[in-house]
């Protein structure tokens, strides 16, 4: 199968052809056409099986229909995951000027706030950093929000993010896509589940 026989417009089809994505991955064949329809997704996948662009194709054809600041939210437990996440966004996107901001821990925030007064579409971001702009940072929220990722949920689910997880799914609308990506199925991802996502369709890659 070809990226366009999932359902993928010309313009990004042409970026996986430019990033040398000749065909879709398995995560990619099963994810993207049930996301296309609009529905939750839960990911079984490991790093290395192409879930980012799982999740990054649906993301900006949606953002393409309807472009807005703050549309999508992808949470990484780690810093250089989180810059990894942003790097094939922009490529995907790079023939539709798409926008990132990265928000992690280690590094000054005040260029962060900066790159939020930009009003980029995508936001990738480890939960406490973006904890800390949601409250420090004037004018920055997601209530806008269509898209929350949870990338590598099983790793999010630790004790110093558990607590960045509940205060950031309080300030995010409740309409809005998910898709939850893990690499095992634990009890509690299993409980973030349920919190947050909406008859899922669950995939494995
Ligand atoms: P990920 O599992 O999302 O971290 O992706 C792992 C690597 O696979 C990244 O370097 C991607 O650029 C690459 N990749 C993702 N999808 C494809 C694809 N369909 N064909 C070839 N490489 C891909």
């Amino acid at each position: 199968k070809s990226f366009k026989d999932l359902g993928v417009n010309e313009q990004i089809a042409e970026a996986c052809d430019n990033l040398g994505w000749k065909n879709p991955s398995k995560i990619q064949v099963e994810a993207i056409p049930v996301a296309l329809t609009g529905k939750d997704i839960i990911g079984l996948a490991q790093t290395g099986s192409g879930k980012t662009g799982a999740f990054a194709i649906p993301i900006l054809q949606s953002l393409l229909e309807a472009p807005q600041a703050f549309f999508a939210c992808v949470l990484s437990p780690t810093r250089e995951l989180a810059i990894q996440i942003a790097e094939q966004f922009e490529a995907l996107g790079s023939g539709i000027g798409v926008k990132c901001a990265v928000l992690v821990g280690g590094v000054d925030t005040v260029q962060q706030s900066i790159a939020l007064g930009k009003r980029p579409h995508i936001v990738v971001a480890t939960p406490g950093r973006l904890v800390d702009h949601l409250s420090n940072t004037k004018g920055f929220s997601l209530r806008t929000l269509k898209y929350l990722v949870l990338d590598e949920a099983d790793r999010l689910l630790n004790e110093d993010f558990e607590k960045s997880l509940d205060e950031i799914l309080n300030v995010i609308p409740r309409e809005r896509r998910t898709f939850l990506f893990s690499a095992t199925m634990t009890k509690k991802v299993k409980k973030l589940q349920r919190a947050c996502l909406k008859n899922p369709v669950k995939i494995e890659a």
